[in-house]
């Protein structure tokens, strides 16, 4: 936005400024950006535009939970969802259109791919829900926390998430805390250590099974890499900031990664990491095989990791009446990949 002020002939600090007419005070019209000058105002009518996607569809569970499907520029829609709880707001954005990955239980994948989101495609669901929601009596934004937990792999668009995260974390955007920010990723190793670096948001990780040979089939990523090489990464992760931790999601599937025994192995598995973990009850869609663990069986497993000293909790199903629970997000997405690519990318071979 600086080099956009700049290359105009304007001065840098006038991003900053415009920045926090659209993020902070949700302004479309550079018209009513008063402290920018009549004749600015006019210029950047005539050469720049401020667009929101469009809302196609808003719905609202019976929980609350609320759902948007956004247009895009082109063919496409992606879903974003709201989840308000006592003492926090909660918002579930998506970072790509589909996704590559193929997890054998997660509806996204099975929609397939399209494309990344642009920056403001990211960003835009941040704008269109906090227009939606408005502010709390006491003028507070009611979206306290975000979670890069939507439709697609964030580290496989980092380019652009990175970015669209420093909004979040801007003060004169969005000010929210590292700690209020959470990024979701299957484990692309590589970009760990990048997001690290650069960004090091809450970091959640889509673990689901204990060994390779499961997590193979579950989540086929993990061929290219593996659960020691990801946890390595996480170890490092947690390295720089003594106090996190990272959180671990392991869905639950009826007889497939649910038994006491996968609890066990799962407790061996974390003792090196400081770790959270989440229970997600699995949320069913259409043309899955798999069943929702029991709450008996799901009370079984978390009692084991508990009793060996671990943090966990059973993810909350929300939404689940309007398809906004977790996985159950498809939005419109126009499949691009052709079989031999998704062959590719499920063998590890992408
Ligand atoms: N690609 C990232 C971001 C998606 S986050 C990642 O894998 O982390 C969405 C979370 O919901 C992930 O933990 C995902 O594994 C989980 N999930 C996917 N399908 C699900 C389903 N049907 N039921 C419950 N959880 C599911």
């Amino acid at each position: 936005m600086q080099e956009f002020f700049v290359g105009v002939g304007e001065k840098p600090f006038r991003a900053t400024q415009v920045i926090q007419w659209i993020h902070q005070y949700g302004v479309d019209d550079f018209g009513a950006m008063t402290n920018l000058g009549k004749e600015l105002r006019a210029r950047l009518r005539d050469m720049a535009e401020i667009r929101v996607p469009e809302i196609i569809q808003d719905q609202t569970a019976a929980d609350g939970t609320r759902k948007w499907l956004l247009r895009l520029n082109d063919a496409n829609a992606i879903e974003t969802v709201f989840i308000p709880e006592e003492d926090r707001g909660t918002l579930c954005v998506s970072s790509q259109v589909g996704c590559t990955l193929n997890c054998s239980f997660c509806s996204t994948g099975h929609q397939g791919f399209n494309r990344s989101l642009t920056v403001a495609e990211i960003i835009a669901q941040l704008l269109v829900a906090n227009r939606a929601l408005g502010r709390d009596p006491k003028g507070d934004r009611i979206i306290t926390n975000v979670v890069l937990m939507g439709m697609g792999e964030p580290l496989l668009n980092f380019d652009n998430v990175l970015p669209a995260m420093r909004l979040m974390l801007d003060d004169y955007a969005y000010g929210l805390s590292r700690r209020r920010v959470t990024l979701s990723t299957a484990g692309v190793v590589p970009m760990l250590e990048r997001l690290r670096e650069e960004c090091p948001v809450s970091l959640a990780v889509s673990l689901h099974a204990p060994n390779d040979a499961l997590r193979d089939q579950l989540v086929p990523l993990n061929r290219k890499y593996p659960i020691r090489e990801l946890l390595e990464a996480c170890r490092r992760y947690c390295a720089d900031s003594p106090r996190s931790r990272v959180t671990f999601e392991y869905v639950m599937l009826d007889g497939v990664n649910d038994s006491v025994a996968h609890a066990h192995e799962l407790v061996e598995l974390l003792q090196t990491v400081p770790s959270k973990v989440n229970l997600i009850p699995f949320n069913p869609f259409p043309q899955t095989q798999y069943r929702r663990s029991s709450k008996e069986v799901i009370d079984r497993f978390r009692e084991v990791l508990i009793a060996a000293g671990l943090t966990t909790i059973t993810r909350k199903t929300r939404g689940d009446d309007i398809d906004a629970a977790c996985g159950q997000l498809a939005g419109r997405v126009q499949d691009r990949t052709r079989r031999r690519e998704r062959l590719a990318i499920r063998t590890g071979q992408a």
